[in-house]
């Protein structure tokens, strides 16, 4: 016994302790079971280490630090058992945490893998709730965290959204274009959640004030799949939106996004000429970017320099150079695009035109000996000739190189095992199941149509008639759409309220 210890150390300070001891050797009956509970930080700030269960009457802790009272109570309040406290030197009591460590790592590796298979979020999240947990580094919350992601990225959702309210946060996964509630977590485990995704993006973990990006890669089953991350400060805590890349070889076939022959036939002729404009426009999330990378498919990039300028790359085409602009990178897509210029290309995917700059650079570029494939942000076709006007460009430039605009939406399709007959027709109503997760759809299918620039048109721009091209686009292009849809209703893939939904939007 050390005379020392005991003259700075008062018993009877303490209500739930039941007697102490010294030591100076590791105890041979430590239970690492026993701490999983219990944060390593924790442990490191206190210099307390729980090593045994006493018959259920006590548990024996090991401490360095006798006058942390707090921790003491704490872990009196976790087990609901007094403390018989073994005082230990702060080397043996570091000792023993480091152990406790490395073993969570090598459990924690495991649990990845466990989650990644099949623990459903809400199995989680439960036993999250009977767990003192104060890091984000917990295997319970890299438990949640990684069942999460896999969670989504099975059900095919494109975003994950964690949103802080005033009582906790709400975790929404963005499936075929609609918003599914999955889960709430106490605000206590939310920001332990939203830490732990900033430390896997590498995002600074202790800057809670700003807005802060970040991208990582995660792999389920055999395919690896980017994430990128973006936070934003609220009232409540972080709102996180994890943004799930698409994997390549799901976009690689015009057809198999549900363009018809003939209009694949016209996007060919384009993608062969030597200059040129083709414009892909939509509202948000209408898989404008899956088409581009569909129609980078079918140019042949052993003869023809291919490059694509995107905030962010998205995927990766054999044979075409991408090159990332954006906030991140501190460079903008106009910037991006002059750059390339000098790298003698013949083909340019420019991700979107979002301003004057890009759009005018653009135009410049496909007058002078390139073919511009892009996107831009329109819900309707003429929109689109009209957007490029209001952005400052040259009427006179878009005349002269716009070729085409492509326009597009989503529609989701019926759930093949849920949707039900409802008429003689072939006509299906939604139902849902396990399969689609209750909504009654499961996957999309893109509507095309496509506004071939003509000479009546190309004068309607040049002289900034809005009016005419408003009409001349809608004559060249409204039945497109609902043809197309009607095509879907009769085969039985869609119903006539989504085809509803989708035309009136
Ligand atoms: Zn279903």
């Amino acid at each position: 016994m050390n005379a020392n210890t005991n003259s700075k150390f008062d018993l009877k300070v303490f209500s739930k302790t039941v007697g102490w001891s010294y030591r100076e050797s590791l105890p041979d009956n430590l239970n690492p079971q026993l701490s999983a509970g219990i944060p390593i930080q924790f442990m490191k700030r206190y210099g307390i280490v729980p090593i045994c269960n006493q018959n259920d009457e006590f548990i024996v802790a090991a401490i360095s630090k006798p006058k942390q009272l707090d921790a003491l109570d704490v872990l009196a309040d976790y087990y609901e058992l007094p403390i018989e406290i073994v005082i230990m030197p702060n080397d043996l009591v570091a000792d023993l945490i480091q152990q406790l460590a490395e073993n969570r790592r090598a459990s924690s590796q495991k649990l990845l893998q466990d989650s990644l298979e099949n623990e459903s979020i809400h199995q989680v999240l439960d036993q999250i709730q009977d767990v003192l947990i104060t890091d984000s580094d917990h295997p319970f919350i890299i438990r949640f965290t990684n069942s999460m992601l896999a969670e989504a990225i099975e059900s095919g959702a494109s975003d994950i959204h964690l949103e802080p309210d005033r009582t906790g946060m709400r975790i929404r996964f963005r499936i075929d274009g609609m918003m599914q509630d999955r889960a709430n977590a106490s605000s206590h485990t939310s920001e332990l959640i939203a830490s732990r995704i900033k430390v896997m993006a590498k995002m600074d973990v202790s800057n809670r004030i700003h807005p802060q990006d970040g991208s990582l890669t995660i792999t389920v089953g055999k395919s690896p799949r980017d994430l990128r991350i973006s936070s934003v400060p609220t009232p409540f805590g972080e709102r996180v939106v994890i943004r799930i890349l698409g994997r390549a070889e799901q976009h690689t076939d015009l057809l198999k996004l549900g363009m018809s022959d003939e209009m694949v036939e016209k996007i060919d002729t384009i993608l062969s000429q030597n200059e040129g404009f083709l414009l892909v426009a939509g509202p948000t999330g209408s898989g404008k970017t899956t088409t581009l990378y569909a129609a980078l498919h079918r140019i042949d990039c052993n003869t023809r320099n291919t490059m694509t300028i995107e905030d962010p790359v998205e995927y990766h085409v054999p044979g075409v150079s991408h090159v990332e602009v954006g906030q991140n990178r501190n460079i903008s897509f106009g910037d991006g695009l002059r750059s390339i210029l000098r790298q003698d290309p013949d083909i340019i995917m420019v991700g979107e035109i979002r301003d004057g700059d890009t759009a005018g650079t653009a135009l410049r570029a496909a007058l002078t000996g390139h073919m511009i494939l892009s996107t831009i942000h329109t819900h309707d076709p003429a929109g689109a000739v009209i957007r490029l006007l209001d952005l400052g460009v040259d009427a006179a430039l878009i005349a002269e190189t716009l070729t085409a605009v492509i326009d597009q939406r989503l529609i989701r399709l019926l759930c093949p095992h849920c949707k039900q007959l409802i008429d003689d027709q072939n006509h299906y109503s939604p139902a849902g199941c396990i399969h689609c997760d209750h909504t009654g759809y499961k996957g999309r299918r893109a509507l095309f149509r496509f506004i071939g620039i003509d000479q009546s048109l190309r004068s309607a721009i040049r002289n900034r008639d809005h009016d005419k091209i408003e009409q001349l686009v809608t004559c060249h292009c409204d039945e497109q759409l609902k043809k197309h849809a009607n095509l879907l209703i009769e085969k039985g893939l869609t119903s006539l309220s989504e085809s509803q939904r989708i035309l009136q939007g």
